[in-house]
């Protein structure tokens, strides 16, 4: 299906999980009262945390995912909290990343 010159683009499900992940977050009581930006960050960071030390414990694949799961659940939260679009930046940064040069010119 066209629409004018450009494709129409097919919904990733990202902003359905943002919607979901913060509803969620609401009925759970987690935006009773104003949050602040640097600690819901700080969370964000605290889910990979544990993803690494589920690597360090010998945890299986399982266990990893589970908190790269919550890592996004968090950034999906806040990102309905701050109604940020993140499907539409992903395609963005998607789509301009394979522009860049290999490595992004980057020697590590
Ligand atoms: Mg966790």
């Amino acid at each position: 299906m066209r629409k004018g010159r450009e494709m129409t683009k097919a919904s990733l499900g990202v902003n359905k999980l943002i919607k979901e992940c913060h509803s969620i977050a609401r009925g759970k009581g987690w935006w009773k009262d104003e949050r602040n930006d640097g600690e819901l960050i700080a969370l964000m960071h605290s889910e990979l945390s544990e993803a690494l030390e589920a690597m360090r414990n010998h945890g299986t694949k399982d266990n990893v995912a589970e908190e790269l799961a919550d890592v996004c659940i968090r950034i999906f939260d806040f990102c309905g909290a701050r109604n940020i679009d993140l499907e539409e930046t992903l395609r963005k940064k998607i789509a301009y990343n394979k522009t860049r040069p290999y490595r992004h010119g980057k020697k590590f």
